[in-house]
């Protein structure tokens, strides 16, 4: 193996595609980390190729991101949108035509990198067909999840079975919080080995504009409070608590306050939906002279929309961890986080802004309002928060840690694989496989 071969890997993202516009549906931190780390890894000496599924018959199959980083878009199903509970059926095609892409471009990926359940069962296929070692994200976990929606779908068994599987199997978990792998102890298994590493943001893009100059962009007036939401539409994500809260603050009678709402969203589609709900009670509560929804915010965009807000929402039911929260501090603006999962480790309540119960709307309505009334002690927790995410959470410190995990399983000796392949590969991987194990292996499904 060559210098560049061995430092190969491949990220799969079956239903994040990292190449697409962030802030709809189904596309969110997901995407952002898998483009983030694909783009941070090139830069340290990857070859890195980021798998996910076609969706529509415009997109490009292949995205040239820089020299050393694309994405790749596998046909696997039909070529349009899936909701991510249907497309399990999909992977065992999506497997064939990853190692197809293999075969075809002489290619062998010594890692894989997985991310969210559906792409740790094709990084498991391909750990036990072609020896690949397997590094996965969980994104989100199925066993808290659950605990946190009233329809769980039928999908839920095949998800908790695989989720297990992976992490007793994988070389190496990433948890991206102590929380997360708490949650991974507690409630989906002992076994297996976990490292914490966690998300990034991009220090430089947020961060980059003061909050004045930021309103000027914006044609947001200088005296305004400003509270902000950056996020999909989507009922776990809070936004209902966001908007009774803020009906309730004692602002609202002698303060200029703005409530900005910012993501997309697609009618008829579920994030349209929850537009809708939540536009409807933004008018039933007599909000609407002071609430806008601006939709997708792009990248480019958005450090502005920070830096113009006084304090950033995050009132999610359940966040594994919760980008949003780091792209405020990054910008220097305080956070007003529900008490849940990664949020509480990106957020230090009272230093860099206020963790509160979910739900819990006048809880909300007291943190948000504690920090509006105190312009001081905003900028003393946007400092901290800062400096907080400038230490620890940079897409280049995420990327060096990850850098060294890999390196580490490179090194170390092939395993024999524990289980048996539930694809039959049509198509033959470019290294030959393992001979299958003496003992009978227990199957995948
Ligand atoms: N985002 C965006 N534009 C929008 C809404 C969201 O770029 O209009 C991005 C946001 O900046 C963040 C990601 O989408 O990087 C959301 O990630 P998070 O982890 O907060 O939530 P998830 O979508 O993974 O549940």
């Amino acid at each position: 193996m060559n210098a560049t071969s061995e430092k190969r890997i491949a990220l799969v993202s079956v239903h994040g595609d990292p190449a697409i516009e962030i802030g709809q549906e189904e596309a969110g931190g997901q995407n952002v980390y898998v483009r983030q780390v694909g783009e941070a890894l090139a830069k340290l000496g990857w070859q890195v190729d980021m798998f996910s599924r076609k969706v529509s018959a415009d997109q490009e199959t292949i995205v040239q991101h820089s020299s050393h980083c694309r994405t790749i878009r596998l046909t696997a199903g039909p070529v349009e949108f899936v909701p991510r509970d249907n497309g399990f059926k999909y992977l065992p095609e999506f497997v064939e035509e990853l190692l197809k892409f293999q075969v075809e471009n002489k290619i062998t990926y010594p890692i894989v990198h997985t991310n969210y359940w559906l792409s740790s069962w094709v990084g498991m296929q391909l750990k036990t067909i072609q020896r690949s070692k397997l590094v996965h994200t969980y994104h989100s976990l199925g066993a808290v999840k659950y605990r946190a929606i009233d329809t769980i779908p039928p999908i839920a068994t095949k998800r908790l079975e695989v989720e297990k599987q992976v992490l007793e199997i994988a070389e190496r978990i990433v948890a991206t919080s102590p929380q997360e792998k708490q949650h991974m102890r507690s409630l989906v298994s002992k076994k297996g080995n976990i490292d914490i590493i966690p998300c990034g943001t991009d220090i430089q893009n947020f961060g980059s504009v003061d909050r004045q100059a930021a309103r000027a962009k914006l044609g947001i007036d200088p005296e305004a409070k400003v509270i902000l939401y950056v996020g999909r539409f989507d009922p776990r994500k809070g936004i209902e608590t966001l908007v009774r809260a803020v009906q309730q603050s004692k602002l609202r009678e002698s303060q200029k306050l703005h409530l900005i709402i910012g993501g997309g969203s697609t009618p008829g589609n579920s994030d349209g939906i929850e537009r809708d709900r939540i536009e409807a009670i933004v008018n039933e509560l007599g909000m609407s002279d002071f609430t806008t929804l601006p939709g997708r915010l792009s990248q480019t965009i958005l450090p502005n929309y920070y830096a113009a807000a006084d304090v950033c929402v995050v009132p999610s039911h359940y966040e594994p961890f919760g980008l949003v929260a780091i792209e405020a501090m990054a910008s220097g603006t305080p956070v007003v986080a529900s008490d849940v999962g990664g949020l509480q480790f990106t957020v230090v309540s009272e230093q860099t802004g206020l963790l509160v119960p979910p739900q819990n709307v006048p809880a909300f309505t007291n943190a948000i309002d504690r920090i509006l009334m105190n312009p001081e002690w905003r900028d003393e927790l946007g400092k901290a928060g800062r400096k907080r995410v400038t230490e620890k959470f940079s897409w280049e410190g995420v990327a060096s840690q990850l850098n060294k995990l890999y390196t580490q399983l490179l090194a170390k000796p092939v395993a024999q694989p524990l289980v048996k392949p539930l694809v039959k590969p049509l198509v033959k991987s470019v290294e030959q496989p393992l001979a299958q194990p003496t003992k009978k292996p227990a199957l995948l499904s």
